[in-house]
């Protein structure tokens, strides 16, 4: 089936059109990146898969739910662009208290599975505020998928990681058995996320295949 969907979506701030008609499928199961230079609406666009913000016109489903509703929230892992965790808990407390929160069975072994494939063992017990960049970023996207989404959307979850760290979050993206929808304006950073890409520019889908073809057409 499809799990994300978009059609003709359009969405302004105030006089400023952000989208002027997206369109997408995207089957479950598959990973895209949706790459775009800043200003494109990748940002917007995935606000309005979260139920973030109200299209102003256009169809949008999310595992066959409405953003918005209860059911599709509980099936969705966002990473924001401007994630923050708790910056007063530790990394460990972290996950233990987002996973409750969401329903996670058991958070604490959720949280040490999480927090070893993500080579985050030495740092489970420092507080965020003591976090340094990278490892507070590879936490939030840990916080993003700890509840076990079916559809994830991550807003440049690669930001301000080192290669070596950018390689342990593509691992554990890799093992997920989801559909994932994963936001960048770097091209080689897409290309190591997923093979398919979709590319859009103010607003628009300009571009909706496999990288192998995208660089055949370079
Ligand atoms: P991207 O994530 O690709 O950088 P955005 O979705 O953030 O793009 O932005 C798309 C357009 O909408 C840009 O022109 C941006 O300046 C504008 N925009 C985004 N957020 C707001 C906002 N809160 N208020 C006004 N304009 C905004
Ligand atoms: P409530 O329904 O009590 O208002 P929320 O709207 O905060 O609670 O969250 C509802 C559900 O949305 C949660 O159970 C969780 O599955 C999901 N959710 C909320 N925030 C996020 C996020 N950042 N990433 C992934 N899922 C989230």
């Amino acid at each position: 089936g499809i799990c994300i969907e978009m059609k003709e979506v359009t969405k302004k701030y105030d006089s400023i059109s952000a989208l002027n008609g997206i369109d997408m499928e995207i089957p479950c199961g598959a990973r895209y990146s949706l790459i775009g230079p800043n200003g494109a609406g990748k940002s917007t666009t995935l606000k309005i898969l979260v139920g973030l913000l109200k299209p102003d016109s256009g169809k949008v489903t999310v595992g066959g739910f409405d953003p918005v509703t209860n059911q599709a929230k509980g099936i969705i892992g966002y990473l924001p662009e401007d994630a923050y965790p708790y910056i007063n808990l530790t990394l460990k407390e972290n996950l233990e208290y987002i996973g409750a929160i969401r329903g996670v069975e058991d958070p604490k072994s959720r949280a040490m599975d999480l927090i070893e494939k993500l080579d985050l063992l030495p740092y489970r017990y420092t507080k965020v505020s003591q976090l340094s960049r990278g490892n507070r970023q590879k936490l939030s996207v840990a916080l993003a998928i700890v509840h076990h989404p079916k559809v994830i959307l991550l807003d440049e979850p690669l930001n301000y990681l080192d290669i070596p760290t950018q390689a342990s979050v593509i691992k554990m993206l890799d093992d997920l058995k989801a559909t994932y929808l994963v936001s960048t304006h770097i091209m080689e950073i897409a290309e190591k996320l997923s093979r398919n890409v979709i590319i859009i520019g103010h607003g628009r889908v300009t571009w909706n295949g496999t990288m192998d073809h995208l660089r055949k057409m370079a």
